[in-house]
């Protein structure tokens, strides 16, 4: 291995349910990667979630929120459980995940959707639509309809009740979240789609209009631009036409979804969470998985992909990106399956085992 010529700290976030098994096997990962790339991680494990509140009766402690904001990278395993569902808000698991995105001023939610040849028989599409998928939905996550003033209960002007909300983006917030949207693109096949509703609503219309300001900063990427309604209905038709789509708050919260039921394989798909400057927030696009915890059933693969991420778009370390990410397909490749992934003719590991077989694949490849 090369000596370490460059130095991170890492902030863990294990969280609950099966959070804490797939962390540690993503850690060891990250780990033998970083090492053979001359990287040098330090790592600094805090709570969130129910297990913060039964520690210290809030689900962001301070003290998690501010070791996340001076360290170089997040990386989160999963929050929520049995246990607090019946909590009220304020002390909900799920409520310390919405203040960390916050507290990071994380406006930027990538998250790939890509159908590998391995396990292309998982996707709700038919073989022929479903091969070869490999998309990207980009969402902007701090503002729009989420968050919009004025938004409430009332009357009308006949005394009905009433609730409403307000789409609003500033051009800084489009501008910010194209100019993410360009680049991942320009890293991607060059191609990004910008989905809007730009035939009715004021705030797409404006939309448009940033994205083809910021778009003159990069002419190398081709850009198209489609109404969500239409983008729904591509995504099941043709879902190989995208490369990256970028859109806005609500639409991405449906289209992200939409796309990760393509590949079907919940236990497989990353995330990453962006801002300008500050630590990104990596973390598998699963929940908690309260069924499944505790049993080494869990699914590592989502978390090992991210902590890819984490190496990609937090600290731009391709190359030990691009290990792990090729260590996974290997791994796959070698016949072993969670049981969420699992068909006949494959090796049926749990959770440990899987790390263990990527270890294997991270350390025998070039
Ligand atoms: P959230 O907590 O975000 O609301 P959810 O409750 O909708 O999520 P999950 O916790 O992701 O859903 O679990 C949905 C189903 O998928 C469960 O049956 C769970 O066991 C399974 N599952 C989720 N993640 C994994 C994983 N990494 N490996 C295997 N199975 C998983
Ligand atoms: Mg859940």
């Amino acid at each position: 291995a090369a000596s370490p010529s460059k130095r991170y700290t890492i902030t863990l976030l294990p969280g609950d349910g099966i959070g804490p098994e797939v962390i540690s096997v993503a850690k060891n990962v990250l780990n033998l990667a970083a090492t053979i790339e001359g990287i040098e991680f330090k790592y600094q494990e805090m709570p969130v979630g129910g297990n913060a509140l039964d520690l210290t009766g809030v689900p962001l402690p301070e003290e998690t929120l501010s070791a996340a904001k001076q360290s170089d990278a997040v990386l989160l395993g999963a929050i929520g459980g049995y246990k607090w569902d019946k909590n009220e808000k304020h002390l909900k698991p799920e409520t310390g995940l919405l203040k960390l995105r916050e507290g990071l001023k994380v406006f930027a939610n990538l998250r790939p959707a890509v159908v590998l040849p391995q396990l292309v028989d998982a996707s709700t599409l038919k073989r022929e639509v479903a091969e070869g998928v490999d998309l990207m939905v980009i969402r902007e996550l701090t503002g729009g309809i989420y968050f919009g003033q004025p938004r409430g209960f009332g009357t009308n002007e006949n005394g009905e009740e009433i609730g409403f909300n307000t789409e609003v983006y500033a051009a800084y917030e489009i501008d910010r979240i194209a100019r993410v949207a360009f680049e991942t693109a320009r890293k991607r096949q060059g191609k990004l789609c910008s989905v809007d509703k730009a035939n009715v609503l004021e705030a797409s219309m404006f939309w448009r209009k940033r994205i083809l300001e910021i778009a003159l900063d990069y002419p190398d990427v081709e850009l198209s631009h489609m109404y969500v309604d239409n983008a729904a209905m591509q995504l099941v038709r043709n879902p190989k036409q995208f490369d990256t789509i970028v859109t806005n708050n609500i639409f991405g919260d449906i289209l992200s979804d939409e796309a990760s039921m393509i590949t079907g394989s919940i236990g497989m798909l990353p995330s990453a969470s962006l801002g300008e400057s500050g630590p990104g927030l990596f973390e598998p696009i699963h929940g908690s998985a309260p069924d499944i915890a505790g049993q080494d059933k869990a699914n590592p693969l989502a978390t090992v992909l991210s902590a890819a991420m984490l190496l990609k778009y937090g600290l731009g370390e391709e190359n030990a990106a691009k290990r792990i990410e090729a260590a996974v397909l290997d791994t796959l490749n070698r016949g072993f399956r969670t049981v969420d992934i699992y068909s006949s003719g494959t090796k049926l590991v749990g959770c440990k085992e899987m790390g263990e077989e990527v270890l294997k694949s991270v350390d025998s490849l070039v």
